[in-house]
């Protein structure tokens, strides 16, 4: 027995070992682009997760150290790419075009999103039968104390107040991203008002910002391995146990949100601004793999900048701007999940839902997105906020969400993943209206 284990160890570091200079000959000797040899660490890590189960979280410390790398970016890069776009843009004019037009079109794919997900919904059905009381207690216990922690987290006007630091600094360690976007844009202005006196610390800002990118470059060198070992990770601690549990939701979600990617941003990128959706997939698979193995659209956000400034040729002014924004307040597939969870549980519970009970879902689940942070399973704990608007009560509330708890990573991957592709596709059309986008860059020929 104990031999047959050793012999299992053996076999797996084996192929961990295997698949990790199979990655490095793919980069360093074939020389294959970056997306080629993320793609292939997922599927890799993916397999070994699923052949090797619990064996294969061991290498998940791999994976962790890979998402440290990038969090570490993600304030540096958000402050000086901000500060250097409002600097280039020359004219604070600019910037309120800019922000009205990629905050309607935030709004406008999430409204689809919230559509598609109750339609999704409707149509799969995913919570009929479903019995919600066999719900985990320490599931059900995790989620109350995270509810409890919310309510003392304030009013909506305690919310919208915090995005005035009264301490830049603070709010910067604080990795508040909404308060670093608003300090920064005051500062790029204030930078360009002081006119040439202002120039130096513009410079300086600016150059800052090469060498943050230059560092994310670095960090993305390694993405093949963190996305290996985080899928390994995942399926190794889920399997695809998910997909009997909650298959129907699983499913729903999936489709309803490759619906919302290839419809809706590819009527976008094909039909509003004519540029071809295959490139615009090939320029961020790399941050639609990050997005997928980290669940935490905060996280991927210095991918998302080098991907959408490098591959898609958007100005850094504009992606360094629209992006941070992108990914804080605009979460299609965290719509399109909430809307789904809401149907999910009035299905589960047997209610019937009125018109009016659809256009509050819808409501909430908007709001709910624009609120939820970046973060791994964020909006699970918001679905809450969504059942309570056509009377669930909390304690139903929290054992439907507790059934979904277990397996929430697989279908936050796929949230977050498009929750990023959302955001990469406005801040293409954002480029494109505004006269920084590089169509060349983006057509690949150049
Ligand atoms: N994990 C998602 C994100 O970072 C948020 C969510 O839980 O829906 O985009």
């Amino acid at each position: 027995m104990e031999e047959m284990g050793i012999a299992t160890g053996l076999i797996f570091w084996a192929t961990v070992a295997a698949s990790f200079v199979l990655l490095f000959f793919l980069g360093n000797v074939l020389k294959l682009p970056l997306w080629v040899r993320v793609m292939t660490g997922l599927v890799l890590g993916g397999l070994v997760g699923y052949f090797f189960g619990e064996r294969a979280t061991i290498i998940k410390p791999i994976g962790d150290a890979f998402v440290q790398l990038i969090r570490m970016l993600v304030i540096p890069l958000i402050f000086t790419t901000l500060v250097s776009g409002v600097v280039a843009m020359g004219d604070p004019k600019r910037l309120g075009s800019l922000g009205i037009k990629a905050i309607s079109l935030y709004l406008i794919t999430t409204v689809f999103a919230v559509g598609l997900g109750l339609a999704f919904g409707s149509y799969f059905e995913p919570g009929v039968g479903i019995d919600y009381t066999t719900a985990s207690a320490d599931a059900a216990n995790t989620i109350s104390s995270r509810l409890d922690s919310a309510a003392n987290s304030g009013s909506i006007t305690d919310r919208l107040l915090a995005i005035i630091p009264t301490n830049p600094l603070q709010a910067m360690s604080a990795t508040d991203v909404l308060a670093t976007i608003f300090f920064a844009i005051i500062l790029g202005v204030g930078i360009l008002s002081a006119g040439e006196k202002g120039k130096l610390i513009g410079e300086v800002i600016e150059s800052s910002a090469e060498a943050i990118l230059k560092v994310t470059g670095f960090v993305m060198a390694v993405a093949p391995f963190g996305v290996f070992a985080l899928m390994a990770w995942v399926l190794g601690d889920q399997g695809l146990g998910i997909l009997v549990n909650l298959g129907k939701l699983t499913a729903a979600l999936y489709l309803a949100c490759l619906f919302q990617i290839v419809f809706v941003y590819g009527g976008i990128i094909r039909i509003i601004l004519g540029l071809p959706f295959f490139k615009f997939i090939r320029g961020i698979l790399d941050a639609m793999s990050t997005a997928y193995s980290t669940a935490s659209s905060a996280a991927t956000l210095p991918v998302t900048i080098s991907n959408v400034s490098k591959n898609l040729g958007v100005e850094k002014s504009v992606a360094g701007s629209v992006l941070p924004l992108g990914a804080t307040i605009n979460m299609d597939g965290t719509s399109i999940y909430l809307g789904l969870i809401a149907l999910f549980a009035a299905q589960a519970l047997e209610m019937d839902l009125v018109m009016t009970d659809y256009l509050l879902i819808a409501m909430t689940a908007t709001m709910a997105s624009i609120g939820a942070a970046g973060i791994p399973s964020a909006s699970l704990f918001l679905a809450v906020t969504v059942l309570s608007v056509f009377n669930v009560p909390e304690e139903a509330a929290i054992l439907i969400i507790a059934v979904i708890f277990p397996f929430d990573r697989i279908l936050d991957m796929m949230r977050t993943m498009t929750n990023v592709t959302g955001d990469a596709a406005v801040a293409s059309a954002v480029g494109k209206w505004e006269g920084a986008l590089d169509e060349d860059v983006f057509r690949g020929k150049k």
